[in-house]
């Protein structure tokens, strides 16, 4: 997709809000469920092309907030103010593709341009599998061309809903590299949901923790990146974040734990 700068310059007087441009605005957001509020009151502004983490444990809201953002709760109670962008994708931890079609047909679905679809492919490292069918990827790949049939729509927001949540712990670390390398290439705002506090502190720039139907904390993280587990000054973000969601301390059965990175010590997901 163009960069912001370009799709601003080319319709000339947004120019001049750039750099205040708000890509997602929520306000006093509610969201209920037999008359029980899971989100309640939520207000959060997410600046244009920022890359954010929503972690918060089981059951807390996280995805009734993704798909509340998603306009994807028409059915569901609530009240709030909310905006977001028109050209939002979603990713979710199946891939979703339709077994039925083609890898690169998946991606394009319901858009023009088989280059385009092409590029995206090419961009997710699955060059030459455009013809393959869906049940002939590991799962791995099948969240690539998930991410290749978002790219295609060139979204302002892309939002994901623990998309490597099934993945392995080598394949998640892949993915991360490569979902970091796709918004520094495109840019557009991203909202992570993951109950993974390492998979949040090594991507995003901004974590917010939800609880009790609010956010709790709102974290930015101000490290260079490439990140990576091992870097001793994201042990201090790590705690705060554990912290807020209520971890006191490593379980030792935490770094065995299956579907998870060799060198991260906890994650909240343990806690469940
Ligand atoms: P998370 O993604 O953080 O695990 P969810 O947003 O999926 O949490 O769910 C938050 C709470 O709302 C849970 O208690 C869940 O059972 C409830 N909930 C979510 N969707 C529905 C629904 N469609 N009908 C009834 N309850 C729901
Ligand atoms: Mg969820």
């Amino acid at each position: 997709m163009a960069t912001h700068t370009e799709q601003l310059t080319a319709t000339g007087a947004a120019a001049t809000v750039t750099a205040e441009r708000t890509a997602v605005r929520l306000r006093g957001l509610t969201r209920s469920f037999e008359g029980r509020a899971v989100l309640d009151g939520i207000d959060l502004d997410i600046p244009a092309g920022q890359f954010v983490a929503l972690l918060g444990h089981s059951g807390s809201g996280k995805s009734t907030l993704l798909r509340a953002v998603a306009g994807l709760d028409h059915e569901v109670a609530g009240s709030g103010g909310l905006t977001a962008p028109q050209r939002v994708s979603v990713v979710f931890q199946d891939s979703r593709l339709l077994p039925w079609r083609r890898v690169l047909d998946n991606v394009l679905l319901g858009t023009e341009g088989e280059e385009k679809g092409r590029a995206a492919l090419a961009e997710v490292g699955l060059k030459g599998r455009e013809r393959a069918w869906p049940n002939e990827l590991s799962g791995g790949e099948a969240q690539r061309a998930a991410l290749a049939r978002s790219l295609v729509r060139e979204p302002e927001l892309l939002l994901a809903d623990e998309p490597f949540g099934a993945l392995d712990a080598l394949t998640r670390i892949r993915m991360h590299a490569l979902l970091r390398e796709l918004w520094e290439r495109h840019r557009p705002s991203v909202l992570l949901v993951t109950h993974d506090v390492d998979e949040a502190i090594v991507l995003a720039d901004r974590v917010l923790v939800l609880e009790h139907g609010r956010i709790g904390l709102d974290l930015t993280i101000d490290r260079p990146h490439p990140r990576t587990y091992r870097d001793p000054l994201l042990g201090e973000y790590r705690e705060r974040l554990l912290a807020a969601l209520g971890v006191t301390e490593a379980p030792e059965s935490a770094a065995e734990a299956p579907g998870r990175a060799p060198s991260t010590a906890v994650t909240a997901a343990d806690h469940q």
